[in-house]
């Protein structure tokens, strides 16, 4: 195997001497994706076929089907979950913007349930007790509904959760409700792919999953996705809406449903090929930063580092971060890293304090409490699956010297 071509971009940012994320691509990788440009097939073709194969045997589902970004995998399972206008989908604010999005984008209505404060992944209990709530009516229903903006009458349709930072949602808990209250169940892992939980592969929990392969990811296409699923009849729709809704059977030109341009072309789906050849290996480098993080952290005063459940059997990691204790100001934090060269970052905002929410849906700081707690004190640390030992003592290092400044 080629080592990792040292590269140039890791520095494009000249005020960082370290790189908040980076990708790791080898001659390998460079060696693939020149291959296709030596065809002519640029787009679906052979290497969007194997791609899909690399991960649908990697996490162990059916059918998996390449698309264009996370984003536009997620919004395939909606579509293809028959998600429509008006219903309702419990979700978690506690996320990257795109999960709950991909709900607007068909005009339902993301109904937010907090998270649990020591993972961030959405609260098991509150998603029990929402979709009883929610299943019956009324004024039981009424108080876990947006202040505007949901219509009466509106149906709980499906659950979205998503794997925060790698690691997987409690689904022990979580398929029980979607399968009592007889609900879709969409798994965003578009942080997690090789994580499991109790043995079973992040992304195959629900009725449909979906990765990213940004270039912060685990692997990287440069922008693309994968949905994964095991219902023969969610992948057939999730491959006709990519591709213009061209139903199996139509003609050229022939378009049964309204689709997308959701393709994956073959220049990404190579370089997915050869980094999925690789990925056992990016995920332990991950792990080996984490890990080393976890270690040098654990007794500074001010940082309280991520906790990962029993139940994650094996822990992907997409992010390194970190809660600050209240008593410091962020804002603060991340300036006086940066004047040493270290790059660091909020990670997340609540999606329902987003300025098109409020106005959407009314929401008010305060309406959950867990997640803009953690919106307020998490902190990404730099990390990518090439960060060397040194880097991380740079960044400890950094970060130990800001908090005893502040204190
Ligand atoms: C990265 C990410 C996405 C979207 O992926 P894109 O490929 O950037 O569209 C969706 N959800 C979560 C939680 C993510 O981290």
């Amino acid at each position: 195997m080629s080592a990792p071509i040292p590269s140039p971009r890791q520095n494009a940012d000249e005020r960082f001497t370290i790189s908040m994320s980076a990708p790791s691509l080898t001659d390998a990788d460079l060696k693939a994706v020149m291959q296709v440009l030596r065809t002519p097939r640029l787009s679906m073709g052979p290497q969007g076929e194997l791609f899909e194969q690399a991960v649908a045997e990697y996490v162990g589902a059916r059918h998996a089907v390449a698309v264009s970004s996370g984003t536009t995998g997620l919004h395939l399972c909606v579509r293809a979950l028959g998600i429509r206008d008006g219903d309702l989908v419990l979700t978690t604010p506690f996320s990257f913007v795109a999960s709950a999005n991909v709900i607007l984008y068909e005009r339902a209505v993301p109904i937010f349930v907090d998270v649990d404060p020591l993972t961030g992944n959405i609260d098991p209990g509150a998603v029990a007790r929402a979709a009883q709530d929610l299943s019956q009516g009324g004024s039981q229903a009424s108080k876990w509904l947006p202040r505007q903006g949901s219509g009466s009458g509106a149906q709980l349709k499906a659950l979205l959760t998503v794997d925060v930072f790698g690691q997987p949602a409690d689904y022990d808990r979580i398929a029980g409700v979607a399968q009592a209250y007889d609900l879709g169940l969409i798994e965003d892992s578009c942080e997690a792919l090789g994580s499991e939980r109790n043995g079973k592969a992040a992304g195959t929990f629900g009725d449909m999953g979906a990765f990213a392969f940004y270039p912060n990811k685990q692997i990287t296409t440069g922008e693309g996705g994968m949905l994964v699923t095991d219902r023969d009849d969610l992948a057939e729709m999730a491959r006709t809406l990519r591709n213009q809704g061209r139903a199996p059977g139509d003609e050229w030109l022939e378009h049964t449903y309204l689709g997308y341009n959701y393709r994956l072309n073959e220049l990404n789906a190579a370089l997915g090929v050869a980094q999925m050849k690789r990925i056992d290996d990016l995920i332990e480098s991950r792990a080996g930063v984490a890990q080393a993080y976890q270690e040098r952290l654990a007794g500074l005063q001010g940082v309280e580092t991520m906790s990962i459940e029993s139940g994650t059997s094996r822990m992907s990691w997409f992010v390194y971060v970190v809660k600050l204790d209240p008593a410091f100001d962020r804002a603060t934090v991340i300036k006086r890293l940066e004047e040493v060269g270290i790059p660091s970052r909020p990670y997340f905002q609540p999606i329902h304090l987003q300025r098109y929410f409020r106005e959407m849906f009314d929401y008010r700081p305060g309406d959950y409490p867990v997640t803009e707690d953690l919106g307020s004190r998490s902190l990404a640390l730099p990390f990518s699956s090439i960060m060397t030992a040194s880097q991380v003592d740079q960044v400890v290092e950094g970060l130990t010297n800001t908090l005893e400044n502040l204190a």
